[in-house]
């Protein structure tokens, strides 16, 4: 059974904990750097990436968080978690930080505002059982990607057509909404695949 971390600085901690647990993963909270030496994946939550990134920087995480993703461990980040892991943030409050890691350009709150928030079907590229239910909370679109990066979903409707919303770029895996809010574990599953070494 993999460990997966869970950064809990800020953020929906215990949905994704939840969800990794129906996977058969065991899940933890991680809040310092030396908890990072005891997991095998490492989820980054949806919460707000400013406050994020500032809170990681202020509990000494953000290098040791470069460092597992320079070093290819697994790492799967929705919404703001998505952002944290981006190499370029549009729209970003000045002088953002990430950790970065997926060769792409992010748009932050690229929907809209908070009432502008939706659920739409998503399809998603090598997922078996249909579309999964995508909830968009001042979610970032992914405005571009380098030639690593595999897009595995895109809004299928509406102005927003054809705009990337999940990714994955090796061990790293983003998307833009929130599974761990629907109770369909897919998303999870295959990044505890991926940390399992068996996708
Ligand atoms: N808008 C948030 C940000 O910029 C992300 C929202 C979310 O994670 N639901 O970080």
């Amino acid at each position: 059974t993999p460990t997966i971390g869970v950064l809990a600085l800020q953020g929906d901690v215990r949905e994704h904990t939840r969800v990794l647990e129906s996977c058969e993963a065991r899940a933890v909270a991680v809040r310092r750097p030396e908890e990072l030496d005891t997991v095998d994946g490492l989820v980054i939550p949806g919460g707000e990436s400013t406050t994020m990134a500032k809170l990681a920087a202020a509990f000494d995480l953000m290098e040791p968080l470069r460092k597992w993703v320079y070093e290819g461990l697994p790492c799967y980040g929705s919404c703001a978690g998505m952002i944290m892991l981006a190499d370029t943030v549009l729209d970003g409050t000045r002088d953002q930080q990430t950790i970065g890691g997926i060769d792409m350009s992010v748009r932050r709150n690229a929907f809209g505002r908070q009432v502008e928030s939706f659920e739409a079907p998503v399809a998603v590229r090598g997922l078996d059982g249909g579309p999964v239910e995508g909830i968009f909370i001042r979610a970032p679109w992914v405005e571009s990607v380098g030639e690593r990066v595999a897009e595995l979903a895109h809004v299928t409707r509406g102005e927003r057509a054809g705009r990337i919303v999940a990714v994955r770029q090796e061990s790293l895996l983003a998307t833009a909404f929130h599974p761990e809010l629907t109770g369909d574990a897919r998303i999870h599953q295959l990044f505890v695949d991926m940390v399992k070494g068996q996708a």
